[in-house]
């Protein structure tokens, strides 16, 4: 999922919209512990949230229509029962199937983006504190860290020094 996200591909920009409105979506959900809960702060909900679950369940979603189907690996190891097959071809399907598969395991959260600035590739975390793609972008990130660190320590002793000296107040 996350190599293909990095990638070109013509329908990307439609599933990273389908992304972007899901997190929102469940950002929302995961605040609360049940539907009793949920609907008993529905005045709190904001309209961002509103705006997100329409176009996702009544534009989105609905290209890709389920058909139930049982098979032996989603019967043993996914909860019995395949709810996604269609006959159409909606765009990027196997991706669109991934992500809600990913809902269903509560780990769309672990498709992220790398949070250096140079990189910004998308990745499956291993680790609920992950924030960056590789180990070379997390060395990347500290030592860049680490010299805005060493430049901030020798601005502030130019600054003292010229302070007592005078120069600056
Ligand atoms: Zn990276």
């Amino acid at each position: 999922m996350a190599t293909w996200l990095n990638g070109r591909h013509k329908h990307k920009p439609f599933v990273l919209q389908l992304v972007s409105d899901l997190s929102t979506v469940l950002g929302e959900l995961g605040k609360y512990k049940s539907a009793e809960e949920f609907w008993a702060n529905e005045p709190l909900i904001t309209p961002e949230f509103w705006e997100c679950y329409k176009r996702m369940n009544t534009k989105t979603l609905r290209m890709y229509p389920e058909t139930p189907w049982i098979e032996p690996t989603v019967y043993y190891n996914e909860g019995r029962v395949l709810g996604a097959r269609s006959e159409q071809e909606p765009p990027a399907e196997e991706q669109v199937l991934q992500i809600l598969d990913l809902v269903r395991f509560d780990r769309l959260n672990n498709l992220r983006r790398c949070k250096l600035g140079a990189c910004k590739k998308w990745y499956f975390a291993r680790f609920a504190h992950q924030e960056f793609c590789c180990e070379k972008c997390r060395t990347k990130s500290q030592s860049s860290a680490a010299s805005f660190k060493a430049r901030r320590r020798e601005y502030m002793r130019e600054y003292y020094r010229l302070k007592k000296s005078g120069k600056v107040k």
